[in-house]
């Protein structure tokens, strides 16, 4: 018998493709971007690329497709914590632990963490800075590459902070000299500011952190204090979107957020003490805030262990409630909000938690959702690939038993995890 090649050759592709497609069904998904719910639902995707290639609910499941049978489940874009820090070995709230580690160490134990941060159902971070200048960069390229499991990451590669300031190693003796990679992103006026996010962007930054006022867990920093000047901050969003970076400021105190508003940040890290006018510039501008309201629950919680130094518990015993009230705030002004938790202050895979905590302070379940999905997306510019199921995005979802708009608490224990088509967890 003669096989004609060409029609081989088809059938083989044929094959191959159907081969490649799968077909999730989800009883009910949620529409975070038009802010409803949809009901039996299919979602075919491309396992070679890890995209969606449709969605609805009539879809024809094309044959020798991968089926994934969600259908008694609630089903979800992946959630997106815009504020982490897994790349700086095991959890612990003493900064000066970094010190008493290899880099090699550092790094070995963030690859937990990656894998603990994924299968709590968050399939994207954005990672807001390391003590070990670039272990971000290099923890992101081996997920990248498949070496290790972990969430997509976006990663800053160092803190952009003054010289003691709240993203400094600090505690030790003045006439100790730390290694570069501890003090990388140390910047004292703006033009050292815009060579350190020329460094950065040069090393494999995704993104610029800068640090405008001092930090709660920082030895020798005050919250209340700010660092970087109106000029500094300025200089910072100026060069970093030279290069197509967006800024990101940590700020407590009420000046250092409005400075970092009106610098151009495209995000408030905790903006904790801030006032009528800061919301009002948030608004105008069109700034997130990126509001940990739940972390102080673990420093606390610490506190009592006697596992925090005391002086970081002094500074946030006084902020803690502030800052949810001010959260409460944000939300009745309708200031755009993204979810960050500062995963690293609570151990890791416990940023679920947050979404209780947003909605006991103000927010709607759809919204407290959407912070974690179109919003953060929107946040790193990435809105084409990540915070939706739709067509062309990667196929990051999760999923729960239940709805999670009635019981917000389920995205606190997420059992099924999907990143780029390939299930992390679950069916
Ligand atoms: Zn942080």
């Amino acid at each position: 018998m003669k096989i004609c090649f060409a029609c081989l050759v088809f059938l083989l592709s044929t094959l191959a493709a159907f081969a490649q497609t799968i077909a999730v069904r989800a009883g009910r998904l949620i529409d975070a971007e038009h802010a409803r719910v949809l009901e039996n639902q299919t979602i075919l995707l491309d396992a070679k690329t890890g995209r969606i290639t449709a969605v609805g609910a009539g879809l024809t499941i094309p044959a020798g497709a991968q089926m994934i049978d969600l259908s008694q489940m609630t089903v979800l874009p992946g959630l997106i914590d815009c504020h982490t820090h897994i790349a700086d070995g095991a959890w612990s709230t003493e900064p000066l632990a970094q010190v008493q580690k290899s880099a090699a160490q550092s790094a070995l134990e963030s690859v937990k963490n990656a894998r603990v941060v994924l299968e709590s159902g968050f399939t994207t971070v954005r990672d807001v800075g390391v003590y070990r200048a670039l272990n971000d960069v290099a923890l992101r390229d081996a997920i990248n590459r498949g070496d290790i499991i972990g969430p997509r990451m976006f990663v800053a590669g160092a803190y952009i902070t003054v010289t003691g300031g709240a993203g400094a190693m600090t505690g030790l003796a003045p006439d100790i000299q730390l290694p570069l990679d501890l003090r990388l992103g140390e910047a004292n006026n703006p033009w050292e500011v815009r060579q350190k996010v020329r460094l950065l962007y040069h090393a494999g930054a995704d993104h610029i952190k800068v640090l405008a006022t001092g930090a709660v867990l920082t030895h020798g920093s005050s919250p209340y204090t700010q660092e970087f000047t109106l000029e500094e901050l300025t200089a910072a969003v100026d060069e970093a979107h030279n290069y197509g970076l967006r800024v990101e400021a940590h700020a407590h105190a009420p000046e250092g957020i409005k400075n970092a508003i009106r610098a151009g940040v495209a995000s408030v890290e905790h903006a904790t003490l801030i006032d009528d006018e800061g919301i009002a510039l948030a608004k105008a501008h069109g700034t997130y805030l990126d509001m940990d309201i739940y972390d102080e629950e673990c420093i606390q919680e610490e506190g009592r262990k006697g596992g925090i130094p005391m002086d970081f518990l002094e500074h946030d015993r006084a902020l803690g409630e502030v800052h949810r009230q001010n959260f409460t705030k944000a939300v009745k002004a309708g200031i755009k909000l993204s979810f960050g938790t500062d995963a690293g202050v609570c151990p890791y895979g416990l940023s679920g938690k947050q979404f209780a905590f947003m909605v006991k302070y103000g927010m709607t379940p759809m919204a407290a959702i959407q912070s974690a999905t179109v919003n953060a997306a929107d946040l790193l510019g990435k809105s084409n690939d990540l915070g939706a199921i739709k067509p062309g995005a990667f196929a990051d979802m999760v999923a729960v038993s239940g709805d999670p708009l009635k019981d917000i608490h389920l995205l606190e224990d997420v059992p099924f995890v999907m990143k780029g088509g390939v299930v992390y967890k679950g069916k």
